[in-house]
C-alpha cells in the first residue's frame, strides 16, 4: 500500500550524500498538539522518534535533512511552546515569523478533527502576509470519512487543503509530492547572502527632469551593461553603479524615449508610471521646484503610496529657486504632501549635479525601513504601555482592547492589530504614528489595520 509508505526510506535517502549546495527549507508550523511532531518524523522517515504524548512540551528548532523521490531538502520543526503561557497568541505569531523568514516552503500543519481555531487563524494571517508558499495540511484525516472535516480549512484563505494523516500515513505521499512542486529550484540564499541590485523607479510628470537625472546619474558613474537590456521587453532598465554599489532603474526605456508626449502625455505618463512602480521597490518622485505643485505630482505621489512602494521625493530644478519661491514651496510642501509625511526628501538640480549625490543615501535609509521588522514582543510591550497610557476612546459602553499585535509582512511593513472591539480611526492612526514615532520606518509606508476577535 504506497499510501502507507514510510516515506523517508525511499531508495535515494539511504545514497544522499552530504554537499554544499544549499538546499530547500521546509518550515513546519502549527499550534501544540496538531501532529506537527509526528508528521515530521514520518517526512524523515524516522520510526524511533519520539513523540510526546504531553501536549506543548518546549523543544529547541530543529533541523532534518529529507528526501522525496531523489530530492533533498530541510525540515524545519519551528518548536513547541507552554501552551497555558498567558502570550500564546504571541508566541504563535512569533513562530510563524521565523518560519515565513527562515523558510522557502511552509508546512503549516492544522488538526482537521479540532478545525479552525483562533491561533490557526493568527498563523494564517500571519502566513498569507510572508509571500512564501504555504502548504496546509489538514492532520488527523486518519480515514475517508474525515475527508469531509478537512474542507472547514478552506476558511483559513490558504487555498486547499491537504489531507493527511501523520500517525497512519494516510496521503502522506500527496503531501509530500505538493511540497515537492513547492520547493524552489535555487533555495534563498541564507546567511546574509547578497541580493540582487536594488530596483528604482524615476518617476514624474513631463518635463520636470527624469531624463536629465538619469543622464547625470549615468554619467557620473559608469553604466554598467546590463545583461537583461533590449533581449527581454521593451521596458530597458538601466544598472548604474552609485556608491560602490549597482543600482537598477527600471523602465528607463521610456524616460529615454521623446514619443512619449506627442500622445497623451498624462495618459502615458500614468500607465508607465504605473509599470515602473509595479517593477520597482523603491520610487524617486522628481518634482520640479520652480514651478507650483500641480495635480499631476500629487496624482503621482497617489499612484506611489497606493504601490507601497518606499519613496524619495526629489525637488528638482532648485538652481532656478529664489528666496522667494523657496518660501512658497515648503507652504505647498507643507499643505499638499501632508499624507506623506514619511516620505524622504531631497532638494537636488539635476541640470547642475547640484546635491544629487544625496539620493544615494536617501534610497537607501528608506530601503532598509521598508524591510525592517519590529519583533513581536517589542511590538507587543511597546503597545501595552502606550495602551496604559492612552487608552482607546469608549464605545458603545465598552472599552475595545488590543489583544496582541504583529508585524505581518515587510516591503512595505504591516501591523495587525488583533482588538476586542472596534478601534476609533483616530485611534488606529494614532497607534500608527506612536510606531513609526518609536520604530522609525522614515522613508517607507506602513499599514495599521485591526482584526476584531469575537
Ligand atoms: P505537535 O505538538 O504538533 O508536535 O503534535 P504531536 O506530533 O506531538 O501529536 C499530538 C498528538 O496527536 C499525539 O497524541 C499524536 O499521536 C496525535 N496525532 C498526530 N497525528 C495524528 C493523526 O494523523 N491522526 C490521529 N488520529 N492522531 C494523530
Ligand atoms: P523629463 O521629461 O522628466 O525626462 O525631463 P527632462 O530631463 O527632459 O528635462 C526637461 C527640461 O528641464 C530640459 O530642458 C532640462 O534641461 C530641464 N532640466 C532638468 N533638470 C533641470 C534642473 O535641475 N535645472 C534646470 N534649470 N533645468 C533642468
Amino acid at each position: 500500500d504506497a499510501e502507507l509508505a514510510d516515506l523517508g526510506t525511499d531508495e535515494s535517502s539511504e545514497e544522499a550524500e552530504y554537499d554544499n549546495d544549499p538546499q530547500p527549507v521546509v518550515a513546519v508550523v502549527g499550534r501544540p498538539n496538531v501532529g506537527k511532531s509526528t508528521l515530521v518524523n514520518r517526512i524523515i522517515g524516522r520510526r524511533e522518534a519520539v513523540v510526546e504524548d504531553v501536549p506543548g512540551v518546549t523543544r529547541d528548532r530543529v533541523t532534518y535533512d529529507a528526501t522525496w523521490r531523489g530530492r533533498r531538502f530541510t525540515v524545519v520543526d519551528t518548536g513547541g511552546w507552554d501552551p497555558d503561557a498567558t502570550g500564546m497568541a504571541l508566541k504563535i505569531a512569533e513562530q510563524a515569523q521565523i518560519a515565513a523568514e527562515l523558510a522557502d516552503v511552509i508546512l503549516f500543519v492544522t488538526d482537521a478533527i479540532v478545525g479552525v481555531t483562533d491561533a490557526d487563524e493568527i498563523v494564517g494571517h500571519v502566513l498569507r502576509g510572508s509571500g512564501k508558499p504555504v502548504i496546509l495540511a489538514a492532520n488527523k484525516v486518519d480515514n475517508q470519512q474525515m475527508e469531509l472535516e478537512a474542507t472547514g480549512l478552506w476558511s483559513l484563505g490558504l487555498g486547499e487543503p491537504q489531507p493527511v494523516s501523520a500517525l497512519h500515513g494516510r496521503s502522506s505521499g500527496d503531501l509530500l509530492d505538493v511540497i515537492l512542486d513547492k520547493l524552489p529550484e535555487t533555495p534563498k540564499q541564507r546567511f546574509g547572502a547578497e541580493r540582487g541590485p536594488r530596483r528604482v523607479a524615476l518617476v514624474g510628470k513631463p518635463n520636470v527632469g527624469k531624463s536629465s537625472l538619469l543622464n547625470k546619474l549615468a554619467g557620473q558613474e559608469r553604466v554598467l551593461v546590463d545583461p537583461m537590456a533590449g533581449t527581454t521587453r521593451d521596458p530597458v532598465d538601466e544598472l548604474i553603479e552609485l556608491g560602490g554599489k549597482p543600482w537598477r532603474f527600471v523602465d528607463t526605456a521610456g524616460i529615454r524615449r521623446r514619443d512619449r508626449e506627442l500622445q497623451g502625455a498624462d495618459f502615458y505618463a500614468s500607465v508607465r508610471t504605473r509599470a515602473a512602480l509595479e517593477r520597482s521597490e523603491i520610487a524617486v518622485v522628481l518634482i520640479d521646484a520652480s514651478e507650483v505643485l500641480t495635480e499631476q505630482d500629487l496624482r503621482i505621489i497617489s499612484l506611489v503610496i497606493e504601490s507601497g512602494r518606499c519613496m524619495v521625493v526629489a525637488f528638482n530644478k532648485w538652481d532656478l529657486l529664489d528666496a522667494d519661491r523657496r518660501y512658497y514651496l515648503e507652504k505647498e510642501i507643507d499643505r499638499q504632501l501632508v499624507r506623506v509625511p514619511w516620505a524622504l526628501r531631497a532638494n537636488i538640480s539635476a541640470k547642475t549635479g547640484w546635491h544629487v549625490d544625496r539620493l544615494v543615501p536617501a534610497l537607501e535609509t528608506a530601503l532598509k525601513s521598508w524591510s525592517s521588522r519590529v519583533p513581536t514582543a517589542r511590538l507587543n510591550a511597546f503597545l501595552t504601555d502606550l495602551v496604559a497610557a492612552t487608552p482607546p476612546p469608549v464605545r458603545g459602553g465598552k472599552q475595545p482592547k488590543i489583544l496582541f499585535a504583529t508585524q505581518a509582512s515587510t516591503e512595505p511593513p504591516k501591523f495587525v492589530l488583533f482588538t476586542s472591539g472596534f478601534l476609533e480611526e483616530t485611534y488606529r492612526r494614532f497607534i500608527e504614528r506612536r510606531i513609526r514615532e518609536e520604530f522609525g520606518f522614515a522613508g517607507s509606508p506602513i499599514e495599521v489595520t485591526m482584526k476584531i476577535r469575537e
